[in-house]
């Protein structure tokens, strides 16, 4: 039986047509060894950014399931073209979208999670020798409705079809080399990785490493799929995402992080009683705002201070909830700063290395940023600094951990 092989090109893979028939030409070298190939797609370039510009021009309150028919469509653009690209070069191709190959996922729109894949269709296309191209991103809830996989999803479509179909390897095409110690751009010393654990890369990426989107690892880890990331522009091998019993050494910091995106709420004065925490997360949760990193100061003259980190994207909508139960907290104002950033450094090996958490403190001290609140769990560590400080703050811990070391 033929090999199967499962492929995923970025944005900025297939950005135009001179990319899109290079990335034909990359997909045909597979084909004509003989393997089947499945590809998944990305919407061209920053198509999926300016469907949303256009939708910000009409209203600042669309309606979630209409966001995700916008958005679906950058995806069902790309894969027509590569379609016709492959067919140009003489190699049989067909697109579908998430809705033909039924990628069933929840209801919740902007942010749905895959449950299946059928692949009829797909196995089809292969007995006929065919490449078959699929949107990244896209899926339907049980009433048939397009939803979208959240920012960056098209990761997540291209594990998923790997593990339908059985395949052994996801490639992920992408605009940098593999996985690095930071981001490359931010912090130009940065090393590649030529491999990593599941573990440290669902850290890295729900800590905001952007170059895979963590419910693609976190799917990877379950199914058994290595994930290999690398560029779309040489054919030199990039990272390899696997299990920890695959490496040899654990690192105590593999990568270093940042996130934007946060903002830290404090409300002060809450009175010192069973049941107050429970209280207000709880009104958060019911709203599916997710809720961070929580710190609470200890208790004096019967109050305590309670901090936590949301989504910036989600202030409006926490509000009025902390409002509505302002009085039973604490009856002083809320306070919400958005100008803050997540800087954090993950590694399997903290586990079993001590003094970890120090040096990172030691290298923000050394630069004069102020840390607003810590989180730590078995393989990461998190500092809340204010936003303005962020780069230098990555850099200063990249320095710390000696990463620029790394692999050599
Ligand atoms: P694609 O369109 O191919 O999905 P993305 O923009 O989603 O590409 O992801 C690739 C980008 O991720 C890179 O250009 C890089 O700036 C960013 N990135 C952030 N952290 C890392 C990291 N640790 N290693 C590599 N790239 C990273
Ligand atoms: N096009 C979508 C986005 O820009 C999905 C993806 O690129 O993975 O977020
Ligand atoms: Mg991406």
């Amino acid at each position: 039986m033929s090999q199967t092989i499962v492929q995923k090109f970025g944005g900025t893979s297939v950005g135009d047509t001179t990319k899109i028939k290079n990335v034909a030409n990359r997909i045909k070298t597979y084909h004509d060894d003989g393997k089947n190939v499945a590809v998944v797609v990305s919407a061209m370039g920053k198509t999926t950014d300016e469907l949303v510009d256009l939708a910000d021009q009409i209203t600042q309150n669309p309606p979630k399931r209409e966001m995700d028919m916008l958005l679906s469509t950058g995806e069902q653009v790309s894969i027509s073209l590569l379609a016709m690209a492959l067919n140009e070069v003489g190699v049989p191709a067909i697109s579908f979208t998430g809705f033909q190959i039924k990628v069933k996922t929840d209801g919740n729109h902007s942010n749905a999670k895959i449950e299946s894949i059928e692949r009829r269709r797909i196995d089809e296309a292969f007995a006929e020798g065919k490449v078959v191209i699929i949107a990244g991103f896209q899926g339907i809830d049980t009433n048939e409705n397009i939803t979208t996989l959240g920012r960056g999803g098209s990761d997540t479509t291209a594990v998923a079809v790997a593990a339908a179909l059985g395949a052994d390897e996801c490639e992920i095409y992408t605009d940098v080399n593999g996985v690095y110690t930071t981001d490359p751009r931010k912090v130009p010393e940065a090393k590649m990785h030529k491999q990593i654990t599941y573990e440290e890369m669902l850290e890295l990426a729900s800590l905001g490493a952007g170059v895979l989107h963590s419910r693609s690892v976190e799917m990877a880890m379950n199914f058994g799929v290595t994930i290999h990331v690398r560029s779309s522009f040489h054919s030199e091998p990039g990272t390899l995402v696997v299990s920890e019993e695959k490496i040899m050494e654990n690192m105590r910091v593999s990568g270093v992080t940042v996130k934007s995106d946060q903002a830290r709420v404090t409300i002060p004065d809450v009175k010192d009683q069973p049941g107050i925490a429970a209280e207000l997360f709880h009104a958060l949760s019911e709203k599916d705002i997710i809720v961070d990193v929580i710190v609470q100061s200890s208790p004096h003259d019967g109050v305590n201070t309670i901090s936590f980190t949301i989504a910036k994207k989600d202030v409006n909508s926490a509000k009025p909830i902390l409002e509505s139960i302002k009085d039973k907290l604490s009856g002083r104002d809320i306070e919400i700063d958005e100008d803050i950033a997540i800087l954090s450094a993950v590694g399997v090996g903290m586990k079993s290395h001590v003094g970890v958490a120090s040096q990172m403190f030691q290298a923000l001290a050394k630069v004069g940023i102020n840390i607003l609140m810590i989180s730590t769990s078995e393989i990461k560590i998190s500092c809340v600094i204010p936003q303005t400080r962020a780069n230098e703050g990555l850099k200063a811990v990249h320095d710390i951990f000696e990463l620029e070391k790394v692999g050599s």
